[in-house]
C-alpha cells in the first residue's frame, strides 16, 4: 500500500497527476486550494494551460455562473464574485 506524504517533495510526474486531479473535479475548491496549484505548477515549470480559464485571476474564485461576452473573436469573462474580467482570445481552428 502506498501512503502519500503531502509533505515530502514530490516529482513533476507527481505534481501533474496533482495538478490534472485537481482540475477534473472543481466543485468546492477554495482560491486558497487554487494558489497551492498554481505554487505547484510554477515549482515544476508545469502549465496550466486552458485550466486557467476556470478560475478568476484576480481572485482566484472557481467561476461558477460567470457573465461571458464574446467580442470580435475576444472571450470576456466576468467574475461574479470580484468582478474583474478576464480575456481571452477565441482560437480560430474550426
Ligand atoms: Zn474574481
Amino acid at each position: 500500500m502506498i501512503k502519500s506524504d503531502s509533505r515530502k517533495k514530490i516529482s513533476s510526474k507527481e505534481a501533474r497527476e496533482k495538478i490534472q486531479n485537481f482540475f477534473s473535479s472543481l466543485n468546492n475548491r477554495t482560491p486558497k486550494e487554487i494558489k497551492k496549484i498554481k505554487r505547484l505548477a510554477m515549482k515544476h515549470n508545469l502549465k496550466l494551460k486552458d485550466n486557467k480559464k476556470n478560475f478568476c485571476r484576480k481572485c482566484l474564485s472557481i467561476y461558477k455562473n460567470p457573465k461571458i461576452r464574446i467580442k470580435r473573436g475576444i472571450k470576456n469573462i466576468e467574475c461574479e464574485t470580484c468582478g474583474y474580467i478576464s480575456r481571452w482570445k477565441i482560437k480560430k481552428s474550426y
